[in-house]
């Protein structure tokens, strides 16, 4: 997962930059009135954020939700204003699936949950893969979950493995920072992309070995007046980004891939 984030600009605008199995933006097709649906009453999630499109964390155009909260502390990690399990805001599944809707309303190819760590919240996390699998009849978007747990780590705990039932994909294991990779979507080169339905093995099976091409990183704006990075840098992009802007005079400020 991944994250990173903030910026000052010439000393007013405060930016900030989130990424990787990262982070959000409130572009996202969002709002407070979003319709409650009966697929998942009363579950709330805490999250960092959501964006829509997403297109840089699985195949297409995605909806991005980030969920708040991250036990694993990897060395390295550019989200780290994810870890904080009291940060981030509370929403409603009802909401998220609110947003999943308009998203798929607007062509959506997938949802994709990252971090944070997901599965530290596994009854939100479960009620919105049911809500989304179920709200997308027969179009082919796919559900992707980041997470840094592992496969075995996974399948020796039941409440983990039921919380990702509903996941097209997943993309596992802790974030290594001394094994750079530029596996297609993935951070450091531990972690695997598996497959885990029928729609998921036609989606993401081209994609296991597939080195990355092309824009690995968005940005986009949040709604608190910082900027979002999404996506996984390649190694080096991080401190090139901030050596370039840091020559065009903007300085980032609490970047969320460094310690305060
Ligand atoms: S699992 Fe690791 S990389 Fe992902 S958010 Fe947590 S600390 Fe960061």
């Amino acid at each position: 997962m991944t994250g990173t984030r903030d910026g000052e600009r010439d000393g007013v605008g405060r930016r900030r930059a989130e990424t990787e199995s990262a982070p959000e933006a409130q572009s996202a097709p969002e709002t407070e009135q979003a319709a409650e649906t009966e697929r998942a009453p009363g579950v709330v999630a805490r999250i960092n954020a959501t964006h829509f499109p997403v297109t840089v964390l699985g195949p297409g155009r995605r909806l991005g939700v980030w969920f708040q909260g991250c036990p694993l502390a990897c060395a390295g990690c550019m989200s780290r204003h994810t870890w904080d399990p009291e940060g981030g805001r509370e929403v409603t599944v009802a909401h998220l699936l609110g947003l999943w809707r308009r998203a798929l309303a607007a062509g959506a190819d997938g949802l994709t949950v990252s971090g944070g760590e997901p599965l530290t919240q596994p009854a939100a996390l479960a009620a919105l893969l049911a809500g989304a699998a179920g709200e997308r009849d027969e179009a082919p978007a796919d559900l992707l979950v980041y997470t840094g747990y592992t496969e075995g780590e996974l399948a020796a705990d039941p409440a983990r493995e039921a919380a990702v039932r509903d996941a097209d994909a997943l993309i596992t294991g802790r974030y290594v920072a001394a094994r750079p990779t530029d596996l297609a979507w993935r951070g450091s080169a531990n972690q695997r992309l598996l497959p885990r339905t029928p729609l998921g093995a036609a989606r993401y099976a081209p994609h296991r070995e597939r080195r990355a091409a092309g824009r690995t990183l968005q940005a986009a704006p949040r709604d608190d007046d910082a900027l979002a990075l999404i996506g996984v840098p390649r190694p080096g992009q991080l401190a090139a980004l901030e050596a370039r802007l840091r020559a065009a005079g903007t300085a980032l400020t609490r970047p969320s891939w460094r310690a305060e």
